[in-house]
């Protein structure tokens, strides 16, 4: 461990960069004499001068007496127990110093090297530090001196570009495999180069994804794809031959050579970078439509060559594919239902004309199914003059109305706020 610190003068952190809700928390701790400090990627991409996608605190106060502190905070998580300070749509985390298992009882490792549960308290700065990932994720702004603390030279593997795990990649990757899907997500999003080690530790290891509940590869897949660089993500998880883990279907399509596959893929997650870039609202329906598609497609096409209309088809070849996914990562009904959704229009956008057709418009998927549709024919696919006929139907000011009651209607249906925010640093059983 080589710990250096940065004064305020040596490095770019200011306060004004950072939410005004993480140095209230930050403050209130700090004055009730915990200890508090900003980390992770707050820190990290601060120092990048990237603005961070939340905030996330470290303190020696023990999530209750957080929770104490904090009418608007609730305390969550088995495996790792964290509280959540809630402000509105902004959530601040604020984890406990976690000290060895040796320690105390909250500690669980299973047979295979996996932590299973991390819940002793009473550690010391430096042991939070080292239970962290990545050197360039342990990086601490201290609120009570404005400085930056930095054990293992992140700032320097930051300024160097390099991704590098703390203490031995290959345990580091045995104790929690899903740190595999975080290299990676971190190389793409921060233009990192994963170093010797990392790579060699994910190939080595990266087949213990498989025993890794659906549900927590499902918020991976998520943070993978919509972070605004899915092109990337993805690019890498197929260089480390990780992709496969998320999405087995399309992976082994990829692997055959289908083309098809691969340029929707690539036309879908552009789409969503840049709708991302464009703070335009994006959700994993649109993308796991994308993905599935080229499963569902043919199978529907051969349900319908044995007599099936092309709904039914549709129906049939989404209960074959659904579950495939599903073994791999979840997908809330809130998503699957809307994914499937995307789908069963694509043969009810043939008709363009009449009721039925006006119909469509206030159906609150109208808009994603008819991206769906724009995207299909930017792969070359024949679906005539479908999407030039829809685009000019949606100018009118009656379909106007219509698309205007189906937003409205879509919004009624969004899930509860913080519905899909639980983070869960450790693997769950
Ligand atoms: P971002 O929020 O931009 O995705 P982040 O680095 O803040 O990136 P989080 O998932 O928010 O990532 O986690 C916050 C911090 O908690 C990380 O920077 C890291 O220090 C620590 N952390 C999170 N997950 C793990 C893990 N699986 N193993 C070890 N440390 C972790
Ligand atoms: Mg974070």
């Amino acid at each position: 461990m080589q710990l250096k610190t940065l004064s305020r003068s040596e490095h770019n952190i200011s306060r004004d960069n950072i939410s005004k809700n993480a140095l209230k928390v930050l403050y209130r701790l700090n004055e009730a004499g915990y200890a508090s400090y900003l980390v992770g990627g707050g820190v990290r991409d601060l120092l990048l001068e990237k603005s961070p996608k939340d905030f996330d605190i470290a303190t020696d106060a023990s999530p209750e007496q957080v929770h104490a502190l904090f009418k608007n905070s609730r305390v969550i998580g088995r495996r790792f127990r964290l509280a959540h300070v809630v402000f509105g749509r902004e959530i601040i985390e604020v984890a406990t110093f976690r000290a060895p298992h040796s320690e105390g009882d909250g500690g669980v490792t299973g047979d295979t090297g996996r932590i299973v549960r991390d819940n002793v308290y009473g550690g010391t700065l430096a042991d939070d530090a080292v239970r962290r990932d990545f050197t360039v994720n342990a990086l601490y702004y201290n609120i009570d001196d404005f400085s930056v603390v930095d054990f293992f030279e992140g700032v320097e593997d930051l300024d160097e570009g390099i991704l590098k795990f703390i203490g031995n990649a290959f345990d580091r990757v045995v104790e929690d495999p899903v740190r595999a899907l975080r290299a990676v997500r971190f190389a793409a999003k921060l233009d990192l180069q994963m170093d010797q080690d990392c790579i060699a530790a994910v190939k080595e290891h990266r087949h213990q994804l498989a025993d890794i509940p659906a549900a927590r590869l499902f918020e991976e897949a998520l943070k993978l794809l919509q972070s605004g660089h899915g092109v990337a993500s993805v690019a890498l998880l197929r260089q480390h031959d990780l992709f496969g883990y998320l999405f087995p279907l399309t992976d082994s399509r990829l692997k055959s050579g289908d083309e098809y596959a691969e340029k929707i893929m690539s036309l879908g997650l552009t789409n969503t970078d840049t709708r991302i870039a464009a703070e335009m609202p994006v959700t994993p329906a649109f993308i796991y439509a994308v993905l599935l598609w080229p499963d569902i497609r043919e199978l529907a096409q051969k349900y319908e060559q044995e007599g099936a209309d092309p709904v039914p088809a549709l129906h049939m070849a989404s209960d074959e594919v659904i579950p495939q996914q599903l073994a791999a990562t979840s997908l809330p009904k809130r998503y699957s239902i809307p994914m499937k959704e995307i789908w069963l229009m694509q043969p009810r956008l043939n008709n363009t004309k009449g009721v039925r057709a006006k119909r469509l418009l206030s159906n609150p998927r109208f808009r994603a199914a008819y991206d769906f549709l724009c995207l299909r024919r930017d792969t070359g696919e024949d679906v005539g003059e479908l999407c030039a006929a829809w685009e000019k139907i949606q100018e009118s000011p009656e379909a106007q109305a219509l698309l205007l009651e189906a937003r409205t209607k879509a919004r009624f249906k969004r899930p509860r706020r913080g519905g899909n925010r639980s983070k869960n640093r450790q693997p769950a059983s």
